[in-house]
């Protein structure tokens, strides 16, 4: 009989009709004799909810504090889930991530899990129990209680599903899996059979919130396969499996969008250099995370420097440029949050020339202006008007082909 670890995310489990559909899919597991180890999400938007509460009380509320109020969200639902397991006569214990005994490092709200203690967890499946676990959260070495960055669930899933070498890591949420771009945007997106973690991790590193990005970097690091999948419904989902030869011949395999960046402008910085070097280096230590990235080019003795950030942090950044606008030397700084980036991802791409001509074509088409553009080896993003960025993927989607079947298939 298999170890399976299963995690049911925030929509799966948004009410009490949908947490005891989740408890009755567990329990048709358990009964098979599969050990089964559950990890959940909070319930519908709680994690939103709870932000905005605490904006409420505070514009910059401790990040300890704020992982100490986020984790609550996953507590109520991991006892929840086992209470409807019970109804059902399946025995199940609920625990938290500190009881699990997953240890982080110590940055608050984007922590990085050091080490799982399995001990708990093994015990618990000894006994025949079904073992809840609530997504997101762990302790430092210290005791405090830490979170793993939004979307995180899906990494304490796959961290768990490494640390008890289980034999599969299903992923269930609203979507029937990983489709060529978001279903909610573009409704003929395809769903695909399979993708690789490469490519998986561009496109949820541009914006596909169906994964967390760092979950991707830990299964493809030890090869864990991820199987996401409804939990609405018995259908295969999608595979994220290490890549092979067939793939390479798609050359585009999904969109994404994000719209949760803001650019700023750095006007008239002075052109010599190791300017540059200060401007960012000053960011870096304030902790500000910095995308894509464009530089004027210099004809006098001036440029400009503008690039993304997450929203969540552009205001942050202007206050940390502005405090060192004397020191560095430009005279102003500009944020612009009407914006969004637009991303194709493939690793045909690699083998491919033309991809960006082709994107920008699609988008000039349409009459798309282009503000800002960054590639890697199998991603192109374009920054583009927010008011223009879903009728961008929808352009791509259908300029690149995307809802041909085949494309899907391999
Ligand atoms: P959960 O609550 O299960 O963690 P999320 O809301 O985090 O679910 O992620 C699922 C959502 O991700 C879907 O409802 C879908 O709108 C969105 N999404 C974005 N891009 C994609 C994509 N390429 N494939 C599938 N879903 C996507
Ligand atoms: N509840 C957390 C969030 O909304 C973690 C998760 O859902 O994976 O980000
Ligand atoms: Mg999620």
């Amino acid at each position: 009989m298999a170890l399976i670890v299963q995690k049911y995310g925030g929509s799966s489990v948004a009410d009490p009709e949908r947490i005891k559909n989740v408890a009755r899919r567990v329990a048709r597991y358990r009964k098979q004799g599969h050990s089964v180890v559950v990890v959940v999400s909070a319930l519908g938007d709680t994690t939103d909810d709870l932000i905005e509460l605490a904006g409420k009380i505070t514009d910059c509320p401790s990040k300890r504090e704020m992982d100490m109020l986020l984790s609550t969200g996953e507590q109520i639902s991991i006892a929840l889930l086992a209470m409807a397991l019970h109804e059902l006569g399946c025995d199940a214990v609920s625990l938290t991530g500190p009881q699990v005994g997953i240890l982080t490092d110590a940055s608050h709200m984007r922590a990085r899990i050091v080490e799982i203690d399995g001990r708990r967890v093994r015990e618990e499946l000894r006994r025949k129990r079904v073992v809840i676990v609530a997504g997101f959260q762990g302790m430092d070495a210290q005791r405090n209680i830490t979170t793993l960055g939004r979307g995180g669930s899906d990494l304490t899933a796959v961290a768990l599903a490494k640390a008890l070498s289980a034999d599969t890591c299903e992923i269930y949420t609203d979507v029937e899996g990983i489709y060529t771009t978001d279903p909610r945007i573009e409704p003929t997106a395809i769903k695909l059979e399979r993708i690789s973690y490469e490519e998986m991790l561009e496109m949820a590193s541009a914006g596909a919130q169906v994964m967390q990005s760092r979950s991707i970097e830990v299964a493809g690091k030890y090869d864990i396969p991820i199987h996401v999948r409804s939990s609405f419904s018995d259908n295969e989902g999608t595979w994220i499996v290490k890549e092979d030869r067939s793939m390479e011949d798609v050359l585009i395999r999904g969109v994404s969008i994000n719209k949760n960046e803001a650019k700023l402008t750095v006007r008239r910085v002075p052109n010599k250099p190791g300017v540059a070097a200060r401007l960012f280096r000053r960011l870096a230590d304030d902790g500000i995370n910095v995308d894509v990235i464009i530089q004027n080019i210099g004809r006098s003795a001036a440029t400009d420097i503008s690039f993304t950030v997450p929203a969540g942090e552009a205001d942050a950044a202007v206050r940390s440029l502005r405090g060192a606008r004397k020191s560095i030397g430009f005279t102003d700084v500009s944020k612009d949050t009407n914006i969004a980036k637009v991303s194709v991802v493939g690793i045909g791409m690699r083998s491919h020339a033309g991809v960006a001509a082709t994107m920008f074509e699609i988008l000039a088409k349409k009459g798309i202006n282009i503000e800002m553009i960054s590639t890697s080896e199998i991603k192109i993003s374009c920054v583009v008007a927010r008011a223009d960025g879903e009728r961008s993927v929808r352009a791509l989607h259908a300029g690149f082909n995307l809802t041909k079947r085949s494309h899907a298939r391999r």
